[in-house]
């Protein structure tokens, strides 16, 4: 999504843009795939940025595609379900006074915690939309004194493991972990500002309402098109030419060489560097970040065509955040029987995703890319009969553990198809199948689009901490701006 309004965006400005795509269809992770009349997306349960001004807002009206898509605003972003507790996240006042009700000692605290999510995110929202690359050297000294001052929730939080957060507000320690389980699937070492920015964010949240994660894909792809760029399928980049110090072309996996004044590259920060680039143009401290920095975790994705019906049973297609127990380091551990499941129903949503009087289920477990030996995979790296039947296996626990809330739910299976992190991996080239790029913890470097190459810039989820549909795309448009303003003051120049 990155790489398309990058595109998109330079296209409109009247740039000679080509999308080189490996797979057989644009998106990346913001993809969806059809089998037996059930339609699944891969890396997707919900949008935020599409509020006015906001990333995927802003990108639709500048592309003058606005009328081609419609967005449902969600009632709840999410449910939070464990043995005692079932909160609608409805918004962050509603969840708050949910858990109130429940947990009548804490008030004082959850209103404190309330306010604070409140106040970090009214202070974010600038900064996420700042880009100081392309701010003259006073407006970065304004910047950085406007961070000073009107940013301390983002300085006392920004350093602090959400973890630390949740203790440091609440004394029960059930409540610690509701609300270190709620919408994100990574555990409690990430920033503060992440989850508490998450929660503030809960009221925003939206689905299109028709086509799922494909119909955003297609409509950027569409954009891209209809400004004379063009998307290149099945195109694998091998390389990136550099001469002189500086970006000059790309080299395709049949060796094919398209020259450009300048790449973006939208694929994986250690790929893009370490493969395309090469270690031998860049620094070896940059080099060393690339293989020390950590990695969002990875995902396990069960997608299942289901014959019963989840509207009878209460289920509205808010994303639900299943807690089989109150133990944090069990729920975000590897055991498939004991960890936090992530529940998605979107057929709720755009019904036009399942057969009449049919749903779809997914079930994504944050489980890890070297789980039990790479899933068992072959010496060779190919995915054999081991494989299989462990992911068969996984597949099961996971089935079991949520039946205690879909009761009924394994012999309602119609369709049955499971994602390993290999599988994230083998579609996006994202390394281990990291879901969101870096990991946001506390230390993690802020990284920009502009790279120590001249003339390559990036775009995607790895040059925002968190990543999301929506920071892909703004990335993207950051991108975009910056060449734009090299290309001008070379023109210039010239
Ligand atoms: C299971 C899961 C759930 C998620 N849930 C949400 C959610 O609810 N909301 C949300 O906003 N975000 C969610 N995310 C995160 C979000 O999907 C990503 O952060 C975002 O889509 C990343 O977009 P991107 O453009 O940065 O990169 P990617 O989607 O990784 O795209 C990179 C593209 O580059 C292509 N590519 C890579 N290498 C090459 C090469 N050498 N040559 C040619 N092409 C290449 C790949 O094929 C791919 O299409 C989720 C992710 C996962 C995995």
């Amino acid at each position: 999504m990155g790489g398309l309004t990058c595109g998109s965006l330079l296209a409109k400005e009247g740039l000679s843009v080509l999308v080189a795509e490996q797979h057989v269809k644009p998106g990346g992770y913001c993809t969806s795939f059809e089998r037996k009349g059930f339609a699944f997306d891969l890396g997707f349960d919900f949008l935020s940025g599409c509020d006015e001004g906001g990333a995927i807002a802003k990108t639709i009206n500048e592309l003058g595609l606005a009328h081609e898509i419609e967005f449902l605003k969600l009632n709840s972003v999410g449910r939070l379900i464990g043995r005692d507790h079932d909160i609608r996240v409805t918004s962050l006042k509603g969840a708050g006074e949910e858990l109130k009700r429940r947990f009548p000692a804490e008030s004082k605290n959850i209103d404190a915690f309330v306010r604070e999510c409140k106040a970090l995110s009214a202070e974010i929202g600038p900064l996420l939309q700042a880009v100081p690359d392309l701010m003259s050297f006073m407006q970065k000294i304004e910047f950085v004194m406007k961070f000073l001052v009107k940013c301390p929730r983002f300085r006392k939080y920004g350093m602090k493991p959400s973890g630390k957060l949740a203790s440091h507000f609440f004394k029960d320690p059930k409540l610690n972990v509701i609300l270190l389980t709620p919408i994100v699937d990574f555990e409690p070492g990430m920033t503060s500002v992440m989850l508490l920015e998450c929660l503030a964010e809960s009221d925003r949240a939206y689905y299109p309402k028709r086509g799922g994660a494909q119909a955003l894909a297609n409509l950027f792809t569409k954009g891209l098109t209809n400004h004379g760029g063009e998307i290149a399928l099945k195109t694998r980049v091998n390389k990136i030419l550099i001469e002189d110090g500086k970006a000059t072309g790309v080299e395709l996996a049949d060796r094919h060489r398209i020259k450009s004044d300048y790449v973006i590259s939208n694929a994986d920060a250690r790929q893009t560097f370490l493969k395309l680039v090469g270690p031998e143009y860049l620094r070896p401290k940059f080099v060393r970040g690339l293989s020390e920095s950590r990695l969002t975790p990875s995902a396990f994705l069960v997608s299942l065509g289901v014959n019963m019906d989840l509207g009878e049973m209460g289920f509205d297609g808010a994303l639900i955040s299943y807690c089989p127990n109150y133990d944090l380091n069990k729920l975000f551990g590897s055991d498939p029987e004991n960890c936090r499941i992530g529940i998605k129903m979107h057929s709720l949503l755009d019904p036009a995703q399942a057969p009449v009087g049919m749903h779809t289920v997914q079930l994504l477990a944050a489980l890890p890319h070297d789980y039990m030996d790479y899933w068992r995979r072959e010496k060779d790296g190919t995915r054999g009969k081991q494989y299989k039947e462990l992911k068969e296996s996984v597949a099961n626990k996971l089935i079991a553990s949520v039946e205690k809330i879909i009761p009924g739910l394994q012999e309602h299976i119609v369709y049955r198809d499971i994602a390993t992190p290999l599988t994230f991996e083998r579609f996006t080239s994202n390394s281990c199948g990291a879901m969101a790029g870096w990991y946001p913890a506390p230390v993690a470097k802020i990284r920009s689009q502009r790279t120590p190459i001249k003339n390559l810039f990036q775009a995607g989820h790895w040059t925002f901490p968190g990543g999301t549909v929506a920071f892909a795309i703004q990335s993207g448009r950051n991108a975009a701006q910056m060449v734009l303003k090299d290309s001008i003051s070379y023109m210039t120049t010239k």
